[in-house]
């Protein structure tokens, strides 16, 4: 039995990653701030007695006795990380710093959650973990991407200078149960609008693609890449290959939910990518053939039976 720490536990991703963990015999300490997890998410989780909640903002030091941490905690969503852009730097930066120093001091090994916006408005297309990116270091979207490179700098440096144990995966656009209604992202977006029969909110003209990745393929690709083998420490990317117009997923989510919801256009947020879409040739070869199973179309419809259950007030609700 392993005791790992996850940071962001109570996030979209990191609930999943706990509930996994746990079924595998671990024993896991899930740290958050909830601003934006939530206790809902690991409701569930709260009887195990292999399971520890702590409150805890990661910019601020932790110390427990742990042998491995996932590092997700950070807003993931636009809204949310623009929302106070200071503190989504500090969370990553400081939060690498704290939890990098943590798993020195117990000799723990630790893997963090990168994201594709390191390659920012990619001009090399698809795009390989080789590619150093195109980001504008002082746009809307800089306090995400430009916290996440520099995360991932320091975990390079904590490796090479201090010989921590490290392992950085870059993740491409994730979806799936437990998403907030709330968060923003364009496909819980599109989901709850047409449940609830309100207009679908296409940013510009709907022409820029994403690579959508179900959240268990993540899950999985995560865990063996910290259990992959020694001296690979990546970074390397997790994301499904398949690549969609924001129009295209628009039709596709009115089509299965047969919603009358009508398509608007809206403002293109600045720095929008164009494109992007992950080559995945290095997961597979180091990752034991990892690749994501779960096509869009079978991603979503749990998606929208989750939104559905929760929408109707069926779903477990915890007020914090
Ligand atoms: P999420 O917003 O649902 O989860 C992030 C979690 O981190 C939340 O529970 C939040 O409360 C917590 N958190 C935020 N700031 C914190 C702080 N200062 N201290 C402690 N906890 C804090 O997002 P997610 O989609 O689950 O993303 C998880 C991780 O994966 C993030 O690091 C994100 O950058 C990365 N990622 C996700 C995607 C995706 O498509 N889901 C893509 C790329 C990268
Ligand atoms: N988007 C959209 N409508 C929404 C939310 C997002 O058209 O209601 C677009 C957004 O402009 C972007 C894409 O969908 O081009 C993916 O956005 P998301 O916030 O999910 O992720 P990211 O931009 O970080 O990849």
């Amino acid at each position: 039995m392993k005791k790992i720490l996850i940071t962001g536990g109570a996030g979209f991703v990191g609930s999943h990653l706990c509930k996994r963990l746990l079924e595998e015999g671990n024993e896991v300490i899930c740290l958050d701030n909830y601003f934006t997890g939530s206790k809902t998410n690991i409701v569930e989780l709260l009887d195990n007695p292999y399971f520890e909640m702590v409150r805890h903002d990661i910019t601020h030091p932790y110390f427990a006795e742990v042998d491995e941490i996932y590092n997700l905690a950070c807003p993931a969503s636009p809204v949310h990380y623009q929302y106070n852009p200071i503190k989504t730097i500090k969370t990553s930066v400081m939060g690498a710093i704290n939890t990098l120093g943590l798993a020195k001091r117990v000799k723990a090994k630790i893997l963090q959650a990168s994201t594709s916006e390191v390659y920012g408005d990619p001009a090399v297309h698809p795009q390989p973990e080789s590619y150093w990116g195109n980001v504008n270091p002082i746009g809307t979207r800089s306090c995400y991407d430009e916290g996440k490179r520099c995360a991932e700098t320091l975990f390079m440096d904590y490796h090479l200078q201090n010989k921590v144990d490290i392992k950085i995966i870059r993740i491409f656009n994730t979806y799936g149960p437990n998403m907030n209604p709330d968060d923003g992202r364009v496909v819980s977006n599109f989901i709850v609008q047409a449940l609830k029969g309100e207009d679908i909110t296409i940013f510009g003209d709907g022409t820029q693609t994403r690579s959508f990745q179900y959240v268990d393929d993540l899950v999985e690709g995560t865990i063996r890449m910290m259990n992959s083998r020694d001296g690979f420490i990546g970074p390397v990317n997790l994301g499904n290959p398949g690549e969609f117009t924001m129009m295209e997923l628009a039709f596709k989510i009115i089509e299965m939910t047969g919603t009358r919801s009508k398509i608007i256009h809206k403002k293109l947020p600045t720095d929008d990518p164009t494109q992007r879409k992950p080559v995945i040739d290095l997961a597979k070869k180091e990752l034991n053939g990892w690749e994501p199973k779960v096509a869009l179309e079978e991603g979503l419809v749990k998606t929208i039976d989750y939104f559905e259950e929760l929408l109707s007030g069926e779903a477990v609700s915890v007020k914090l």
